[in-house]
């Protein structure tokens, strides 16, 4: 074994999590948030009768949600982000060794009993194995797997998770920023928004390609989203403005899932903060997703989705110069 190999086999078995519980018991709200999104129609997350019609006890939460119990809430992580000090040892060793990057590559759970609302969730991770230098599409490196398992109150493993990440040497930078070909749109409408009294008018000038911001009309102050009454002085009576359609990206994601039709994915959405100073939620067009950049200037587009349909989107603003 090579010397560099024998100092990472030092790191197996080490504990990356001592036994923490999930801040929250089981519960049917997050299930039915879960179930709801995941599209998953099983009766027996929710509906107790169709569970014990398949002998268990009452609904279960789905298998799958192991890991939503234990996750962190924000503020704990807010407060407390370090990862472990075993972590930040092994990703030095392998960084110094020159295997900067990190790809991953598979997460497999095992069950091995169900959670009913009210049973507690506990997490443990040690580091379980690090491979020797394979060779890969991506270039040379070691494989990490980190075991994570969980357990009931009872002190039953629950599930347990293999966690494996690629941590290698790029190749080329070429190879390490392969891109997918672009796919298009999944088929179908994009989600209605939901017209009111309030907000329709906003969608309405954006049918014509005309990107309007509130203005009340008292102490013009602008504002959006799009409400009734003025936040500075309460009056009732506003009218709009054209927005220039120049702003930056203020902060932006990247959405890969859930997939849902009328869209393109990977789908940027940004919170562009226009000149004028009001800030609202868009798509970005002409941008590839891993070159988009906080504080990027960008100038207004329009996604015309369908006849019913146009929404204001920004791509990156044509440089001044040219
Ligand atoms: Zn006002």
């Amino acid at each position: 074994m090579s010397e560099f190999l024998t100092v990472l086999k030092e790191f197996e078995g080490k504990t990356l999590t001592p036994t923490t519980w999930g801040p929250d018991a089981v519960n049917t709200p997050m299930i039915r948030h879960w179930v709801e999104t995941m599209g998953d129609t099983n009766p027996i997350h929710l509906d107790d009768d169709a569970a014990r019609a398949t002998g268990r006890e009452g609904a279960v939460a789905p298998a799958l949600m192991a890991q939503v119990w234990t996750m962190r809430t924000f503020v704990d992580k807010m407060a407390n982000n370090d990862p472990s000090q075993v972590w930040t040892d092994l990703i030095a060793t392998l960084d110094d060794a020159g295997f900067t990057s990190v790809v991953a590559t598979d997460s497999d759970f095992e069950f091995f009993s169900e959670l009913r609302p009210g049973d507690r969730v506990s997490l443990t991770e040690v580091v379980e194995d690090i491979s020797e230098e394979k060779t890969t599409g991506l270039g040379v490196g070691h494989f990490v797997t980190t075991l994570k398992t969980y357990r009931n109150g009872d002190d039953e493993i629950v599930a347990t998770q293999r966690w494996r990440t690629l941590r290698f040497r790029p190749k080329s930078a070429d190879a390490a920023a392969e891109k997918k070909p672009a796919s298009g749109p999944i088929p179908g409408l994009r989600p209605r928004p939901a017209l009111n009294a309030d907000n329709a008018f906003w969608f309405e000038a954006a049918k014509a390609h005309r990107l309007v911001i509130q203005r009340c009309a008292s102490c013009g102050t602008l504002r959006h989203p799009t409400g009734p009454m003025c936040g500075q002085c309460r009056s009732l009576d506003w009218d709009t403005v054209d927005a220039a359609g120049r702003g930056i990206v203020y902060s932006f994601v990247v959405n890969h899932h859930p997939q849902i039709p009328g869209f393109e994915y990977p789908l940027v959405v940004a919170t562009i903060e226009l000149e004028e100073g009001t800030r609202l939620i868009a798509n970005m067009t002409g941008v590839a997703p891993e070159d988009v950049e906080i504080g990027m200037p960008v100038e207004l587009d329009w996604i015309d989705a369908d006849p019913d349909l146009t929404l204001p989107a920004f791509r990156p603003a044509a440089r001044e110069d040219s």
